[in-house]
Formats: structure tokens, sequence, C-alpha cells
């Protein structure tokens, strides 16, 4: 559950949550939605070693860690500097790339502002999300590489991207955009396009495609397919399957316009996870609405180190 008295701009989240002690509080409410409560023996009462963020058990002194499991937990910078940064990055309307975090908030490397960014990416994930239901537009597109736009499945030195929104029914049909889902895949072959579409589109849903042949096999999957049978133009594309191709131009347009397209395969998927974020919570009220989801989710998130990040091998 989302607080209903969130700050509606820079000097009310300022006033809310200008220190650490202010961010901690918030941070515990967070970790103990009904008070806390001691994993080891149940007692509803702790004292707070505040400075090291710990909350030690009243009854059997069983010491519980505020920041361990969270994407805050091997930070030496206060959560103020923290909270600063997830308002920075959640409350922009377009978010903002590492150069411009770092002008911001005064890091004295682009490497710190970088891994910042990454660490607020993977807390963006959703794991409790529903999958898409009703119509569903899906297709690829190839993200990178030196021209833009879609030249054929299989483009060299462009990463493969599939896509699926909720396209709306009757009338609003391929206007009235749901949700969306994109992931990296490896091919445009049918076991790629057939996981990509189970693990994120409910059964029966319609989905609607193109003609590709990695398609053919949907109805067996358990969808109500409708295949379009495009003519080879793009623009054909783009009116007959007109919301995924909406949503195919506004993701690229992020990637280049707010990080310059700057974004390479391995790390893609980071991106997309805050593109999803972004475009799935685009009708929010409050401007700290997802401030404070990323927040909630963050406390639920396994930390990421530096190291990490840049080592990791990409998977296929
Ligand atoms: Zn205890």
């Amino acid at each position: 559950m989302l607080p209903d008295d969130l700050p509606h701009d820079l000097p009310t989240f300022i006033a809310r949550f200008g220190t650490d002690e202010a961010c901690r509080d918030y941070l515990f409410h967070q970790r103990w939605p009904g008070g806390f409560r001691c994993r080891a023996c149940g007692h509803g009462e702790a004292w707070a070693l505040a400075r090291r963020n710990i909350y030690e058990c009243a009854a059997c002194g069983r010491q519980h860690s505020l920041l361990k499991g969270t994407i805050f937990e091997q930070t030496k910078t206060g959560l103020a500097r923290w909270f600063l940064a997830i308002y920075l990055v959640t409350s922009s309307k377009g978010g903002i790339a590492a150069t411009e975090l770092q002008r911001q908030m005064g890091f004295g490397s682009y490497q710190t502002a970088w891994s910042w960014l990454h660490k607020i990416r993977k807390a963006m994930v959703r794991r409790d999300r529903q999958p898409l239901h009703d119509r569903v537009e899906a297709d690829e597109t190839y993200v990178g590489g030196a021209k833009p736009g879609r030249s054929g499945r299989g483009a060299a030195g462009k990463t493969l991207v599939a896509g699926a929104v909720e396209s709306g029914r009757g009338k609003a049909r391929g206007r009235r955009l749901g949700r969306l889902r994109l992931a990296r895949l490896p091919d445009a072959g049918a076991t790629s396009l057939e996981g990509f579409l189970a693990a994120n589109v409910a059964k029966p849903a319609a989905v609607v495609t193109d003609g590709w042949a990695g398609y053919a096999d949907l109805p067996a999957q358990g969808y109500h397919h409708e295949p379009i049978n495009l003519s080879a133009s793009w623009g054909d594309a783009v009116l007959r399957l007109p919301a995924i191709h909406l949503v195919f131009a506004l993701a690229k347009r992020w990637l280049i316009g707010t990080h310059h397209g700057a974004v390479g395969k391995k790390h893609l998927p980071a991106y997309l996870d805050e593109y999803l974020f972004r475009f799935n919570r685009r009708t929010a009220r409050s401007i700290s609405h997802r401030f404070a989801r990323l927040i909630e989710q963050a406390v639920a998130t396994e930390p990421v180190t530096y190291r990490t990040l840049v080592a990791t091998p990409a998977p296929a």
C-alpha cells in the first residue's frame, strides 16, 4: 500500500525526506507495515541502533538490519541522498541519464552515477506482476545499430526485442493502450517468441501478430491467434499493428532522447525494465507515485554490487 500523503513537488519532498532519519522511518514502515515483529521470537518491540540502521529485539536481543536484502544494503551513503536520487529519477518525465544524475547529485565520478542508476533500475522490476490479458498486439523490433527502424528479422549489429501490449477492443482497437511487456530475445524463432508470450500474456488472450512463421503455433499454445498478413512495407505494419508499433517507436525515442542511444546489448534489459516501469505507470496522478512504488520495491530487491554489474556476462 502506498501512503496517501505523498509529497507533490520538490519542496514538499525535501521537507518530508530531507534527513536520513526521516528516510529511515519511512523504510522502517515499508519493511514492517504492521509494526516491528522479531523474526526470532515474534516480539513486537525493538530498540533502534539508529546510526547503524539496526533494530534490536527488546525481548531476545536479535538484531535486524533495516537495509539488509534491499538495494541500499552495501551503501556507505546516507539514505537521504538515495531518496533524492530516486526522486530525481522517478519524478522526471522521461528519466535521466547517468551524466545528468552525476551533475545533479554532485557525484565525483560517472561510474558512481551509472551504478546508482542500475541499482535503482533493479528495483523497477515488479515481482508480482500480472500477465497481460484480453487483446494483445505482439511483434519484434531491432534496437540499436547504425540505422533506425526495422530492417527484417536478423539484422546484424542490432538487438532483437519482443513486445506485447494490451491494445483495446472495438472502437478503441489499437488505440487504447494498456500494459506493456518488452524483453530482449536471442532470435525470432518460435521457441523464443512462444516463451516470451507464455511468460507475459495470459491464456486465452487474443494475440494479434503479423504472419511470421514464429507465431504459427499460438493456437496450439492456448491463444486466440489473429495473424495479419502484411505487405512487405514497414508502413503497413505501423497501420495494422498500431499499438505495438507506437510503443516500439516511443521506446526507441526514449533510448535515444534520454540515454543518447548509448545502451549496449548487455545492459539493454535493464533499460527496458526502466521503460516498462515508466510506461506502465504513465497515468499516475501524483508526481511521487513512482517514487513511492520504487521505494516499496527497493526494500524487496536484493542488492547488486558495481562489480557484479560490470562483470556479469550477458545471457544469450
Ligand atoms: Zn526477538
